[in-house]
């Protein structure tokens, strides 16, 4: 705790910590760097500063400003969530473990950390950090999911839940990192069993990646406007617009353009994009688009105002 007193990151969330924000930073955190999740809170907080300013808002604008941060169902999940929260809650973020897991979005790790951090409620969070501070500690190379939470309600400081929990984060994030860790500045080097083979725990858990194969054809219109559909609410890049992407297509006498491959957590995907012409297409500046659709019509040469990265 006074290592964390000292050293933690000042991260918009906690300089105004309401439960609200800290929401927000949990749900972007999910799947998302830090530094890009510092990025979205501001622009989703500026927009949204209370759930009942999403909760009034359609979707389609929580979805618009989401573009680039990826895993757009959890966009419309926090939508939803807002939704509940001024229907059932009077627009004020609800307090306790269980009724945070009950809203949409919200699994065990974000219900504890949200419970802890706004409402100092005694409950143990437990993340990748978590996981591997416990792990080298332990000098355990597969510990479990039970053993991990154990470990975490054990050493959960109950005066101090919020700060417990990020300082055993924020430890891992900034000192037990996942490669080439600070142990000579570690402020738990003492109780530490696996100091000297951290590098290798906790084992990785194997993962099988997948790889498919997609086929696109871009079409633009006479103006370099492209023709765009609005994919349906569930599924992949749910509810953003993007041009037509399917396993098969009839390709013959179109440009190739070439392929792009875009790399998801848990699958690769390489889609080959053709060159089409349509009569009138739409302007895809006014639109919410994943970066997978940023990509390919930056391929066709498709003016966007947020150039891709
Ligand atoms: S001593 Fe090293 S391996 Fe052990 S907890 Fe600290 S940083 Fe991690």
């Amino acid at each position: 705790m006074d290592w964390f007193n000292r050293n933690q990151r000042s991260l918009p969330w906690r300089m105004n910590p309401s439960p609200w924000s800290i929401l927000l930073s949990e749900i972007l955190l999910q799947q998302t760097q830090m530094e890009r999740g510092i990025e979205y809170h501001k622009r989703l907080y500026e927009r949204f500063p209370t759930p009942s300013s999403m909760a009034s808002s359609d979707v389609d604008d929580v979805l618009f400003l989401w573009q680039g941060a990826g895993y757009y169902s959890r966009a419309r999940r926090l939508h939803a969530l807002s939704q509940i929260v001024v229907a059932d809650y009077g627009g004020k973020i609800p307090s306790t473990y269980d009724e945070l897991l009950a809203l949409p979005g919200i699994g065990p790790y974000t219900a504890a950390a949200v419970a802890s951090m706004a409402f100092f409620h005694p409950v143990a969070c437990v993340d990748g950090n978590v996981r591997r501070v416990m792990a080298r500690q332990t000098n355990n190379e597969f510990p479990s999911v039970k053993d991990v939470q154990e470990y975490a309600d054990l050493n959960l400081v109950r005066e101090h839940p919020g700060d417990w929990n990020q300082a055993m984060m924020e430890l891992g994030a900034l000192v037990c990192r996942p490669r080439k860790p600070t142990c000579d500045v570690c402020p738990v080097r003492d109780t530490c069993k696996g100091m000297l083979r951290a590098n290798e725990l906790p084992r990785p858990r194997k993962q099988k990646k997948t790889t498919i194969e997609l086929q696109c054809v871009l079409k633009v219109d006479a103006q370099g406007l492209p023709e765009l559909i609005q994919r349906p609410d569930s599924g992949l890049f749910a509810g953003l617009w993007g041009p037509r992407i399917e396993e098969e297509l009839d390709s013959k006498g179109l440009e190739y353009l070439g392929c792009i491959k875009h790399i998801l957590s848990h699958r690769t995907m390489n889609v080959h994009v053709w060159k089409d012409v349509c009569e009138q297409g739409i302007d895809p500046n006014i639109v919410a688009l994943s970066t997978l659709d940023r990509r390919i019509l930056s391929l066709g040469g498709v003016f966007l105002n947020v150039p891709t990265e």
